[in-house]
């Protein structure tokens, strides 16, 4: 049996940098800086899903924490998030060890040290200074994004204690 029984969580894009938001994608495919040592260390994978891409697809708008805030978005991700969540809980049932979940800092969603907050929302102002005003308002604010705050509630009510970490792609 040649089994590591070790995994690693990954967010979507990690795996995958074609679900990243236009025109962010910092590489081609996979995050290689953060993916080849998991695959030398014989790290198993389960790529968590991509929950912008599922509700909004892929021409959607750049969006701050507060405008994915809702109780119809936080369903969504609580619905995709249930069969990862399910795989989780078979593997440490089953005394297989899960390291760690990565999160992409900054992001809305995935964020885990580090989300983006302050875009007012509305119609995109036709005003330059205006719509520079509005950009002004973004920030990047300690805390988690949607989604990974449902999963960590989610992982809370069955008792089960895995290590979040954010990956900071630009720095
Ligand atoms: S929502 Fe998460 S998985 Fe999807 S592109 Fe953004 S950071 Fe990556």
């Amino acid at each position: 049996m040649k089994r590591g029984k070790k995994i690693c969580v990954v967010a979507n894009c990690l795996l995958n940098a074609n679900a990243k938001i236009q025109p962010y994608a910092f590489y081609p495919g996979a995050n290689r800086t953060v993916i080849e040592p998991l695959l030398r260390d014989d790290v198993g994978l389960i790529q968590l899903p991509c929950p912008e891409t599922s509700y909004l697809g892929m021409r959607r708008w750049g969006v701050t924490k507060e405008q994915l805030d809702t109780l119809a978005h936080r369903e969504h991700c609580e619905s995709i998030l249930r069969a990862p969540l399910l795989e989780m809980l078979a593997y440490t049932d089953a005394g297989y060890e899960i390291e760690s979940i990565l999160g992409i800092n900054g992001s809305p969603s995935c964020g885990v040290e580090m989300t983006c907050t302050g875009y007012c929302g509305g119609e995109i102002p036709q005003d330059a200074d205006v719509l520079a005003k509005q950009q002004e308002q973004l920030r990047m604010t300690p805390g988690r994004g949607v989604f990974m705050d449902m999963l960590a509630e989610m992982l809370e009510r069955h008792a089960l204690k895995i290590p979040f970490k954010g990956i900071d792609e630009e720095g």
